[in-house]
């Protein structure tokens, strides 16, 4: 969940509609009209990546007059679909995703389950990714890719980067030689394997 409290402003007369504000929305909320940015404040999450990347200090973000509270009702699907998606993606439901909005697995999840097919739309419907942009990206797109979606980096989009690999990936090859220099990756393995199968609070008593 994330209460959006800031928009940004554009000084037009600074802008020279070179786009990167557009190339590094994780939300595609801004856009370059005849050379001069234009924001659209319903769809902006408030994470000043615009600002920060602008060469010509052209935007600059100020406060809403209405805050924005952006959050998926994970009761607006069953758990059990939601603790399913969850554990294919490796990930506890329970577990934080998002460090900066304090968003859990589950509710990533419900997003996608209830539509969201792109780290743009998670982002749009959660809030998630629009703190420290970096954090996040990775469950995102374990949890898409274990919904049997493969979603597409937008065009000239900056703020996207691939799937990495996760300890349950690494070839029996690279572990072996790595071992042998001192890594447990079998026993990091185990151990995660009992975090992300360890039942959500709200059921241990199921
Ligand atoms: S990054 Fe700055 S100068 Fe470039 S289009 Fe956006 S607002 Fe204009
Ligand atoms: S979501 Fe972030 S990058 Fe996009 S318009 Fe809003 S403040 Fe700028």
């Amino acid at each position: 969940m994330k209460v959006v409290t800031l928009a940004p402003r554009v000084d037009t007369e600074k802008c020279t509609g070179c786009k990167t504000c557009e190339r590094v929305c994780p939300v595609l909320a801004i856009k370059v009209v005849d050379r001069v940015s234009v924001v659209d404040e319903e769809r902006c999450r408030g994470c000043a990546n615009c600002e920060q990347r602008c060469p010509e200090y052209a935007l600059t973000m100020v406060k809403r007059e209405n805050p924005i509270t952006v959050k998926t009702d994970v009761e607006k699907v069953p758990y059990e679909e939601i603790i399913n998606l969850c554990l294919k993606a490796k990930l506890n439901p329970e577990q934080l995703v998002c460090y900066c909005t304090a968003t859990r697995a589950d509710e990533v999840a419900a997003a996608i389950l209830l539509g969201a097919k792109s780290p743009e739309d998670i982002s749009l419907v959660t809030g998630v990714r629009t703190g420290c942009k970096v954090e996040c990206i990775q469950p995102m797109l374990r949890l898409l890719e274990a919904a049997g979606i493969k979603p597409q980096p937008p065009k000239n989009g900056w703020q996207w980067y691939g799937r990495t690999p996760t300890v349950w990936e690494i070839p029996e090859e690279i572990k072996a030689k790595y071992n042998k220099r001192g890594f447990y990756f079998d026993e990091d393995i185990k151990l995660l394997d009992e975090v992300v199968a360890a039942k959500p609070a709200d059921r241990r008593g199921d």
